[in-house]
């Protein structure tokens, strides 16, 4: 086979992940219980899932059914039952604390509903803060095409205060995206803000997959959050159930209904 035929590039842009081969995560055989005895609850009862890289992955389900418990384990944040999870190649059972840790903050980036921002910094010195923790040099390049894909250039200077809802989610989004993580998690980013401001989140996500490269794995039970995504996860009672490509937000609903998991959230 030659290779000049078959050309290996999975770059999206100039800021193009590397070319890598096999899921930027995944899942296999993967339980997740809590409590014993009467107590016990089966949080993730089997769960084999791929996160592929490049891609924005939603996780869709009702309230209860897992979604961020897998989100959690995946992310190693979570210990894991049984089963197998795997960032890029590794294999996160076999880690202790430490690398847990190292493999969190080198080659993850969390968003979370609440934005979790420090308020006496600035927007810059919340996104800059995690690197500066690790030791890290921020990569000017990186941090200014981030910046100005999420639109906060002319707000940097200002505290969370000083910023809305959806402009402080997108600092907390471009906080996970400074160390230019090899996967983005985010569990219901738009949970806590307006229709308007949770499309400005997501839209800045999408872009983040779309023109930087980015991977983003995000948890939501909204459709039209769902949406945004280039593919859909469904969950229910612990169980991947089915999935979606291009989804639309009809498409979305249809789905959650035909499974009957479209009990209150
Ligand atoms: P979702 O994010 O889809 O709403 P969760 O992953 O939070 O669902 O929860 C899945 C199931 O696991 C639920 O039954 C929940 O009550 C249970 N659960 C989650 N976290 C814990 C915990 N720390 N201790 C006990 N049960 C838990
Ligand atoms: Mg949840």
């Amino acid at each position: 086979m030659s290779h000049a035929a078959h050309p290996v590039s999975t770059s999206t842009g100039a800021f193009g992940g590397p070319a890598r081969s096999g899921p930027a995560a995944s899942a296999t055989g993967l339980y997740k219980t809590y409590g014993h005895g009467e107590t016990r609850v089966t949080a993730l009862d089997g769960v084999g899932v791929e996160f592929g890289s490049g891609e924005f992955t939603a996780i869709m389900g009702p309230s209860g059914s897992g979604k961020s418990t897998l989100m959690h384990c995946m992310a190693g944040l979570d210990a894991i039952s049984s089963g197998s999870v795997r960032i890029g190649g590794v294999e996160l059972s076999g880690l202790d604390d430490e690398a847990l840790t190292k493999i969190r903050r080198d080659r993850l980036g969390f968003v979370f509903q609440a934005f979790n921002l420090l308020p006496t910094l600035t927007a810059r010195e919340n996104i800059l803060l995690p690197l500066q923790l690790a030791g890290r040099t921020p990569d000017r390049e990186w941090f200014d095409a981030v910046v100005s894909s999420v639109g906060l250039a002319d707000r940097l200077g200002h505290r969370p205060s000083q910023l809305s809802g959806g402009q402080q989610q997108r600092v907390a989004c471009a906080r996970a995206l400074a160390s230019r993580p090899e996967i983005v998690f985010a569990d219901e980013p738009t949970g806590n803000l307006d229709s308007r401001s949770g499309g400005e989140v997501l839209a800045f996500l999408s872009a983040s997959v779309r023109e930087l490269g980015q991977t983003v794995v995000m948890v939501t039970h909204d459709p039209v959050a769902a949406s945004f995504a280039g593919r859909v996860v469904f969950l229910a009672d612990g169980r991947i159930v089915d999935e979606l490509h291009r989804p639309t937000a009809d498409a979305v609903l249809a789905r959650m209904q035909r499974f009957g998991t479209d009990r209150a959230v």
